[in-house]
């Protein structure tokens, strides 16, 4: 990918920052921020399901959306840096575990992008998270369950009230063929008021699936 190498680039210019403090940092270690910034992740430490109902079975999330975590979802986001997809997979991957067991699903599929967004940012965020959380867990990434059928408006720029409607009849069943009594597991980098994740659990409720769950980086 260019900005693989635009980064790679950019690397061997300047020295490396911890993402969180951008004080010099090495990520050799594996982690992108340094232990101060590492240990202060804002993470979530008690389940918050109870706040979303059906069609959504369970809802986890690793951080809350602000400090650090907001830094790391937006360095992916925006910047391309995909060097923090293993990281972040990795994170993802043991809350996931960690809240919904050691069986969570029969499959994870992202939350799609509308392909002229697609085009803007060249890459789905939820897709490559999907991917390694699909990896780790050893379990099938349906990417063309969903298909996004117009572009919405970012949900973090709107005012709660108007997320809902932004998001209705947004998605549409893709060609996948297996929903029918699978358990599934949605990812989102940013979960908000659920609206969006919501809208898709409907439609593959309404395909049969036996249960949805959505799991994200943060929520905020
Ligand atoms: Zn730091």
């Amino acid at each position: 990918m260019l900005t693989d190498l635009f980064v790679g680039v950019r690397s061997l210019l300047s020295p490396a920052r911890c993402v969180g403090c951008q004080l010099p940092w090495s990520e050799e270690g594996s982690s992108p921020l340094c232990p101060a910034c590492l240990k202060a992740l804002p993470r979530c430490r008690f389940p918050w399901c109870q706040k979303f109902g059906p069609p959504l079975d369970q809802a986890v999330s690793v951080f809350h959306y602000e400090g650090a975590a907001k830094e790391l979802i937006a360095s992916l986001k925006y910047s391309g840096r995909t060097s923090l997809l293993p990281f972040l997979g990795q994170t993802l991957t043991e809350t996931v575990l960690e809240r919904l067991g050691p069986d969570p699903a029969d499959a994870v599929l992202p939350v799609p992008l509308h392909p002229t967004r697609l085009r803007e940012r060249t890459f789905n965020q939820a897709h490559l998270l999907a991917k390694e959380l699909a990896d780790n867990l050893d379990l099938p990434c349906w990417t063309h369950a969903l298909v996004r059928r117009r572009p919405t408006l970012p949900q973090t720029q709107l005012p709660r009230e108007a997320r809902k409607t932004n998001v209705e009849k947004a998605f549409s069943l893709g060609p996948d063929p297996l929903i029918r009594s699978a358990r599934l597991l949605l990812v989102d980098d940013v979960f908000t008021t659920g609206s969006t994740a919501a809208s898709c659990a409907k439609l593959l409720k309404q395909a049969g699936a036996a249960s949805v769950a959505v799991a994200a980086l943060a929520h905020g």
